[in-house]
């Protein structure tokens, strides 16, 4: 049996004699059920007994396979031979970083923040492992390294790299692997599986085997190693493979490390051990040190979070809001000092220093240089914190996969569940094409583009892949794109760690290696800069007709021309605050063009793939080609697929196409990746910044000189799961400590005076104002339709309509149905249904409208950034105001502002008068 549950109290190590000699043994009390139940009493035996010196009250502890003992009355666990002890199952730590974990605690602490940058060890390394998995699948040699190296040729030309010496050099590593496979080692038994995504609920550890050979784990190393054993990191590694596998039932007795650089070497000028593959036993007493280790980081990281209400915690001296000097404590983090690692010997010796330096940290390494100020100090540390926290909310998405059923995980929208698996195509020697079909109504968040967890319909213990969704077609079929052709049962969403990794990465680049001069400003010591005139040719093709005039870049709308202008004038930043409908997308594409003319080169980033192409479309009706898109090639819609960057290809043009360009376009996410990192520019523009948080608008910011940030922080705030900094935006920090730094634009061309009323009130001091008289008057008669054929209560421009629904769960059935008599009162009164959005605040409520309209229906966030001539709004909640759309009032914002010409609300309206806000939206719209 297993006990687990959060400390309640750590007892000291005591040593014991016992019938088999002297014993230590270290007491703790938890509380079984998560929580729930009374404390008892679980000890650890012999070395468990050094897991619970990183034990803390409040940690969770999980110790399996215990005996169960009566003691006075009370019921006490121990450890056997059989248990494991973990300490925060819940955090799941990667593989990779438990392995440069026990190189020097300090070395995973700083790999987490600079993140992987872009270098020839690690794009060849990549190579070799995809020719390694394209040798398993039976791919030939020759063509899979032709292949393979054309697919990296934007990497190799960035790292200026020439195809032919590359694929030399990768022929001559996979040989290593040929030469295993060719040398009898393995049978025609042998089953083989490359690239396992692997997920342990007991151990906390996740991670990606290189490949599995009769269910042990093999790791391939693209360096040498001319000893016999593997080296010990590497061995940890392959024994994470194998606790995990042990976990799913295999019995792994051996790892296998194959260096693929020992067949390259020089048998003359080498000596030692050159055969390419090593192996050693996985005992158990290593597993246990594995185990061990693992729980020591899963420590350090919790106390990284709550140290700050422990005494003993570091501190820093730091100056408060008064001036007065104030101690603050820090967030734990590794010094070196944990393990005996030389710091002479190591290759981040310099990095350690030097972060250690600038963040005033100790390190067994030493500091070197002065650090930042107190308040980047601070920002650090706060950040670095909120960063951690988003982090395991991401781990707590990964706990549904195992704890929450399939039909839990279906109701909650993650998942599509029961699919009849309707074929697998072989679609090149290495991808495969895998269909499917989904029960009628299921929806979920997946969205074609995704990358996804595919399963046989067990995504923890059975067959699982991360694939690409293809297809979600409307009539019910699903189709992924896969490396293994795996039987597609259930479709999960991945709650991936790339976004919270490259927040790390981006808050280190900002803090540590920002300009000086641009963080005066991001940290508020000096105003935002411009200059008074826009110096010689500054203005382009802007109008200069009149002597000692104003450029004028747009002539027919004055707060779009002053945004322009502000932009092109900024010395460190601008930002352009757009409320719905007011030309942002317009206003970007001639901000782009402006900039380009006086001879800058431009990022131009958005937080969604759709605001990225709809710039570029902006850019383009204007004339602008001379444009190259950065995305994936389900990311980027297809009208922009021809300026989309290809990775593929000869080395020195692909670099060259993306280094000259005036004019990078990609997502912030993509900012942070190694290629963009990269790159430099003079600005960068970036659009949707009221949904980024700030590491990751600091992503884009920090690859260009100035910046000029676009969004409504009346609008949609940054999607995060944490309640914490990552909420606020730098755009909206910025903009209300730098008004004068931005522009709003004030004439919106979407909406009638009657809907944009409503929001131009409450979320825009009243400035918001229709741009033309056309814009304000217009009404559903301009779509031909018949206003008199419409029921009563519609046609009035806004409407609200009480249809006496009751919430059940997060659907209304009542008001669902009366949504789709509207809808059709709508189309049967001559309204196009294209022209028709209903607007819901969940999915299942989605699904239920769905289920009796052919309308678009959708969420708040999925209409983010689009319009339609009608648009009908379903609250759900009945009796009291419960729901994602009432927990901030600029979702609504967003919600009523999608309408041109017609907007009908339909909700309980006793529940909306229980609010003052949604009382004056009852109001306004009953008008
Ligand atoms: S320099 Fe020393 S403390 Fe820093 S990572 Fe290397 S071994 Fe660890």
């Amino acid at each position: 049996m297993n006990v687990r549950g959060p400390i309640v109290s750590v007892e000291d190590t005591r040593t014991v004699s016992t019938s088999y000699g002297d014993r230590e043994l270290r007491e703790i009390r938890i509380r079984p059920e998560r929580g729930a139940a009374d404390p008892v009493r679980v000890t650890l035996w012999g070395k468990w007994a050094q897991t619970g010196e990183h034990a803390r009250i409040g940690m969770e502890l999980l110790v399996t396979d215990v005996e169960v003992d009566e003691f006075r009355g009370e019921t006490t666990y121990a450890t056997t031979r059989e248990s494991w002890v973990v300490l925060e199952p819940d955090f799941l730590v990667d593989v990779t970083g438990i392995r440069s974990w026990v190189q020097c605690p300090r070395m995973y602490y700083l790999n987490k923040l600079s993140g992987i940058p872009l270098n020839y060890p690690v794009v060849k390394g990549t190579i070799v492992h995809e020719v390694f998995g394209d040798l398993l699948r039976g791919v030939d040699l020759e063509e899979s390294v032709t292949e393979r190296v054309a697919e990296a040729g934007l990497d190799l030309g960035l790292l200026g790299y020439d195809a032919a010496e590359v694929e030399d050099e990768v022929r001559r590593n996979a040989a290593a692997i040929e030469g295993w496979l060719a040398q009898g080692t393995l049978t025609d038994e042998d089953t083989w599986r490359s690239e396992f995504t692997l997920i342990s609920p007991r151990f906390g550890l996740k991670g990606r085997a290189d490949a599995l050979r009769r269910g042990t784990p093999v790791e391939l190393k693209t360096g040498k190693n001319t000893n016999r054993e593997p080296r010990f990191h590497d061995k940890v590694q392959a024994a994470c493979y194998a606790l995990m596998l042990e976990e799913r039932g295999e019995d792994p007795d051996i790892g296998t490390l194959l260096y693929t650089k020992n067949t390259a070497l020089d048998r003359n000028e080498e000596s030692g051990d050159l055969a390419p593959a090593k192996e050693f036993s996985v005992g158990r007493g290593f597993l246990e040190f594995v185990v061990r280790e693992r729980n020591a980081l899963a420590a350090m990281e919790w106390r990284a979070l709550h140290d700050a209400a422990n005494d003993d915690a570091p501190d820093v001296d730091t100056v408060d809001d008064d001036g007065g000097d104030e101690a603050r404590t820090r967030p734990t983090v590794p010094t070196g000092y944990e393990a005996d690692a030389k710091c002479q010997f190591c290759f981040e010796q310099d990095t350690c220093m030097v972060v250690s330096g600038r963040l005033d940290q100790e390190s067994k390494a030493g500091q070197v240089g002065r650090p930042v100020p107190d308040e980047e100090l601070v920002y650090f540390d706060r950040f670095y914190t909120a960063i951690e926290e988003e982090r395991r909310e991401t781990h707590a998405e990964y706990r549904k996969l195992w704890e929450q059923t399939p039909a839990e995980r279906a109701a909650d929208d993650r998942a599509l569940i029961d699919l009849e698996p309707l074929g697998k195509t072989e679609i090149s020697e290495a991808r495969w094409e895998l269909r499917a079909r989904k029960p009628g109504d299921a929806v979920s968040k997946l969205r074609e583009g995704d990358v996804a967890l595919a399963s046989d319909g067990d995504p923890v213990g059975g067959h699982a892949e991360l694939v690409r969704i293809r297809r979600l077609g409307p009539d019910g079929e699903v189709v992924v794109e896969a490396d293994e052709p795996v039987t597609l049962r259930r479709l999960d969403v991945y709650p991936s760690e790339i976004s919270v990794d490259r927040m790390l990465t981006a808050l280190h680049d900002a803090v540590l290696k920002g300009d000086p001069d641009r963080k005066d400003v991001i940290f508020g010591r000096r105003e935002p800069a411009f200059k008074s005139v826009v110096g010689s040719g500054a203005a382009g093709d802007a109008d200069l007709s009149d002597e000692g005039a104003e450029p004028v870049y747009i002539d027919n709308n004055a707060s779009q021309n002053a945004a322009v202008d502000l932009a092109v004038r900024a010395a460190d930043c601008a930002l352009i605050h757009g409320p719905p409908g007011t030309g942002k997308t317009y206003t970007i594409a001639r901000t782009i063009r402006a900039l380009c003319e006086r001879g800058d080169r431009v990022l131009l980033a958005a937080f969604t793939n759709r605001a990225v192409d709809n710039a570029l479309e902006a850019l383009r009706d204007q004339g602008f080609e001379d444009v190259v898109r950065v995305g994936t090639e389900t990311g980027v819609r297809e009208d922009m697929q021809d300026v989309r960057l290809r990775t593929r290809g000869d080395p020195d043009e692909r670099a060259a196409e993306l280094k000259t360009a005036p004019v990078v376009a990609a997502t912030t996410a993509a900012c942070g990746s190694r290629v963009l990192r990269e790159c430099e520019f003079d600005v960068a523009l970036v659009d949707e910044a009221s949904q980024l948080t700030e590491p990751s608008t600091h992503a884009a910011i920090t690859l260009a000189d100035r910046f000029v940030l676009v969004g409504d922080h009346q609008q949609l705030p940054p999607v995060v799961r944490a309640e914490n900094d990552l909420q606020r935006s730098l755009f909206e920090r910025l903009i209300e400590l730098y008004p004068d730094a931005g522009v709003m634009l004030d004439r919106q061309y979407r909406m009638s005076q009657r809907i944009q009323a409503f929001a131009s009130a409450e979320f825009y001091d009243g400035a918001l104002r229709p741009a033309t008289p056309a814009v304000a008057g217009q009404s559903l008669t301009d779509l031909g339709v018949a206003v008199d054929d419409l029921p009563e209560e519609l046609g009035h421009g806004v409407n609200f309509i009480d249809p006496d629904g009751r919430r059940d769960g997060n659907r209304n059935v009542r008001e669902a149905e009366r949504v789709a008599e509207i809808v059709a009162s709508y189309i049967k009164a001559g309204v196009d249904p294209d022209d028709i959005g209903v607007i819901a605040p969940f999915r299942a409520q989605v699904a239920e409208i769905s289920r009796r309209t052919d309308v678009t229906v959708d969420t708040v966030d999925r209409f983010q950034g689009s319009a339609k001539e009608v648009i009908v709004v379903s609250f759900v909640a009945s009796g009291t105001l419960d729901g994602p759309i009432f927990d901030d009032y600029r979702r609504v914002n967003v919600a009523l502002t999608r309408a041109k010409k017609e907007l009908t609300l339909v909700g309980d309206a006793a529940a909306l008068a229980s609010d003052p806000f949604y009382r004056r939206m009852l109001a306004w719209a009953r008008r």
